[in-house]
């Protein structure tokens, strides 16, 4: 068997194939753009595209594409083949550096939000070369950026370019201020641990709910869940296990350094983590992975579950968006360094994100926002809804220590002034990992935990970077030119804890009483729902902040809100509709079924033995034909919401009227349904269980 140093990365137009392949002087000039972001001229382009071509063709391709990740939140693609004909009739394979820069998908389809009037229909598509063109199936997919042809940017990576962009020169200006003239950008990274669940495929197709929605909509608690946390870590079962190999192997061969992988806490939830990376490339990688988790689950007979809460009351799966920011010579800008000097500046980032997460609460809420992840939220095995910072014991001391002027007694018991000790080390200690923050210091890093598992940490990311690549504007702007540089660093530092401790909470964020402290005291946001959040997008704060660092455009904004909140809306409405039809045509009919069959046994025995009491199908049959009136009137009540919301004036309203009306509409079906299915027997209940489907999976 070939070992995976073989074939790690052989389906991707790597460095080394660059190298290997171009002319030095292709190679370097090629090179240059991805490092430094420079034009690639035609003449370049042409040869990179006819190497890259060879190679695909030798690895059996035989089309190309423009990979994008439009506002769906899934990539889309769209195939050419490299096929051309020749003078003589005979077939060629072509592909010109015209093909490769730019690419003219007729997008009409693709949500735009009214950025593109349909006689304008087409975007078009523009190669990143930052990140890696690689070979999937039989087709060479070349990662791109998605525009509008007025400019705007229909998709998630030319906004998280732009994040990526300021985020960097805004550190440079602080690294210069601390002396470093050496770096010529600064990257953030990123590991997204991604989690999901396994279901076999034959349960799945019997249950339309998971086939249009993605979770059930229906499903009584199993007499066994997550409660016994046999699950997780628990050893992998054979099924699940030849999942996860054949999963990495394809990922590998995609340059994918897919690392970890264990059992979750519920049943069937599993978990997957990469080697973190520049966050541009790992975006295109997470969703590489989302996708291949789908294709190789139905080779195993499996599917597999990317929503947030495919269970209710079972714990749901997030995605850990693990960021950092270091310079392109490899210092971790969040790691407190050895001198006094590097401490100093280690500070500052520190409080460059304190501030950006306070000040922008509400962005990193919306960044997060989806009808899914709505499930999730707060739902008491995942942050809640209220964003705060975990610093740990350790750190927090310090910022006491240097907002109250008073020395700190850090475990070595060494006094700390700010600039003139070296700071403690943090290490990552487990003893100190918080796991109910939704944004948590790791030593050198955040963990940023409130996304969930099918969202593209796009958003997430465009935010973190663009929020801290404020805070750092402002510092740069007030640090450069100062006279006395130490005291108004000092001084700068002590300002920030003071101003932003509010969000710094190291207790435990799934307790009820940090809710009411964090927004009865404290004054954090608090937005339950996509509804609640996402308007704010919009508000005057935050428009100024991202256009004016040039990350969006205002109309771009505006898209935006309109598509997520659509998308939220339609999503409901999805999920309402399979509701409607589920309970007409599946369940009531099984409950009516079995409450005839019981009468009916009952008259036989009762033609038997004339004074046989009969109470307990008597009983049965009372409570089953109550809990049938009952699942019939809610049922047509929540169709009566449904044509209430052509009524909306527009997105904005309509979505409120999703969150107040249909939602509560559907969790009240839902509760006949259940109860009914705890008394109805198994052979006549429509579809899978919970218990089918938690411990399905052998
Ligand atoms: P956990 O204890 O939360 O499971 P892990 O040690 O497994 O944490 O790491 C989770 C993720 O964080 C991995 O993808 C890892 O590569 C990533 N990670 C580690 N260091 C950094 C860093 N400096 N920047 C970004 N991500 C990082
Ligand atoms: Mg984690």
């Amino acid at each position: 068997m070939e070992s995976v140093s073989d074939y790690f990365g052989s389906m991707v137009f790597d460095d080394r194939v660059m190298r290997s392949t171009l002319s030095a002087e292709v190679y370097d000039s090629l090179r240059k753009t991805i490092d430094e972001g420079s034009a690639l001229d035609i003449g370049v382009a042409n040869a990179v595209a006819e190497a890259m071509k060879d190679w695909a063709v030798s690895k059996g391709a035989t089309h190309f594409t423009h990979w994008f990740q439009p506002l769906t939140g899934i990539t889309a693609e769209k195939h050419d083949s490299f096929i051309s004909k020749a003078p003589d009739g005979s077939v060629i394979m072509e592909f010109s550096g015209k093909e490769l820069i730019k690419g003219e998908p007729d997008a009409s389809s693709f949500p735009s939000g009214g950025l593109r009037a349909t006689f304008e229909a087409r975007g078009y598509t523009a190669w990143d070369p930052t990140s890696y063109a690689f070979i999937k199936g039989k087709t060479l997919c070349i990662p791109t950026a998605f525009c509008s042809y007025g400019g705007p940017a229909l998709d998630k990576k030319t906004p998280l370019l732009r994040s990526m962009e300021v985020l960097s020169k805004q550190a440079l200006r602080i690294l210069k201020l601390f002396g470093n003239t050496t770096t010529k950008r600064v990257v953030s990274s990123v590991g997204p641990e991604q989690e999901y669940f396994l279901v076999t495929r034959e349960m799945y197709e019997k249950r339309p709910d998971l086939r249009f929605s993605g979770r059930t909509l229906f499903g009584a608690k199993p007499p066994k869940g997550q409660e016994l946390d046999d699950h997780y870590f628990g050893a992998i079962k054979p099924g699940v296990l030849s999942f996860m190999e054949d999963l990495n192997e394809e990922l590998w061969k995609l340059g994918i350094f897919a690392k970890t992988e264990h059992n979750e806490v519920a049943p069937a939830q599993h978990e997957l983590a990469p080697i973190y990376t520049t966050t541009n490339v790992t975006t295109d990688h997470n969703q590489l992975t989302m996708e291949m988790m789908q294709k190789v689950a139905a080779r195993h007979g499996l599917v597999c579950l990317l929503h947030e809460k495919p269970f209710a009351g079972v714990n749901g799966s997030g995605k850990h968006n693990n960021w950092s920011i270091a310079t392109d010579d490899g210092q971790n800008l969040l790691s407190p360094g050895e001198t006094p000097y590097q401490n100093a500046q280690f500070l500052l980032f520190l409080c460059a994100v304190i501030k950006a997460v306070d000040d922008y609460q509400d962005l990193l809420r919306i960044s997060v926002a989806t009808a899914g992840n709505d499930h999730r939220l707060g739902a008491n095995e995942a942050p809640p809804a209220v964003i705060s910072i975990f610093l740990g014991d350790e750190l927090n001391a310090v910022l006491e220590a240097i907002e109250t002027d008073t020395p700190y007694m850090g475990s070595k018991r060494k006094v700390m002034k700010l600039g003139a000790e070296v700071l403690p080390k943090f290490n990552r200690d487990t003893t100190d990992r918080n796991r109910t923050s939704p944004f948590a210091y790791t030593g050198n890093k955040f963990e940023f935990r409130m996304l969930g598992s099918s969202n593209s940490i796009a958003c997430a990311n465009i935010m973190l970077n663009s929020a801290v690549a404020e805070s750092l504007r402002i510092y740069a702007d007030r640090l450069e030119g100062s006279d006395d540089f130490e005291t108004d660093l000092h001084n700068l530092i002590k300002k920030t804890i003071h101003n932003h401790k509010r969000i710094i909470f190291n207790g435990n964020g799934y307790d009820d009483s940090w809710i009411r402290e964090a927004t009865e005291k404290r004054g954090l946001l608090n937005y339950r729902t996509t509804a609640d959040c996402m308007p704010h997008l919009l508000d005057e704060k935050n428009v100024t902040m991202l256009t004016s660092l040039g990350v969006f455009s205002e109309e771009e904004l505006r898209s935006r809100r309109d598509i997520m909140l659509e998308n939220y809306c339609k999503t409901v409405i999805i999920e309402a509709n399979t509701m409607v039809s589920m309970a007409r045509t599946m369940i009531a009919p099984a409950i009516e079924s079995y409450a005839a069959d019981v009468a009916k046994a009952a008259s036989a025995k009762k033609a038997l033995v004339a004074d046989i009491p009969c109470s307990y199908e008597t009983g049965l049959v009372k409570t089953l034909s109550s809990l049938l009136e009952e699942i019939c009137n809610k049922t047509e009540k929540l169709e009566s919401v449904l044509p209430k919301l052509h009524e909306a004036k527009d997105v904005v309203e309509e979505s409120a009227m999703v969150r107040d009306q249909l939602i509560g509409a559907m969790g009240e079906l839902r509760i006949p349904c259940d109860k009914a299915e705890l008394i109805t027997d198994k052979a006549y209940w429509p579809f899978p269980t919970y218990a089918d489907l938690l411990f399905g999976v052998k």
